[in-house]
């Protein structure tokens, strides 16, 4: 067994993960200068959506987001 792992999986994704309650969300990028329109989003039987303006993934509360692979 070795206890020398100081390197921690350094996949940060760029994206925010913002947890939810209810399937529709609102958003809006945040407002300011980094803010969108807002959208409605709804969250699939997958339980997470990704914003296509500012790319936050929106996931149920208590549910683990799917990483996609590309
Ligand atoms: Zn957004």
């Amino acid at each position: 067994m070795s206890n020398q792992s100081l390197q921690s999986a350094s996949a940060v994704p760029q994206f925010e993960i913002i947890e939810v309650d209810q399937k529709r969300v609102a958003c809006d990028g945040g407002g300011g200068a980094l803010g969108h329109p807002r959208v409605w989003l709804h969250l699939g039987e997958e339980n997470q959506i990704a914003c296509t303006y500012c790319s936050r993934l929106y996931v149920m509360r208590g549910h683990t987001p799917v990483e996609t692979t590309e």
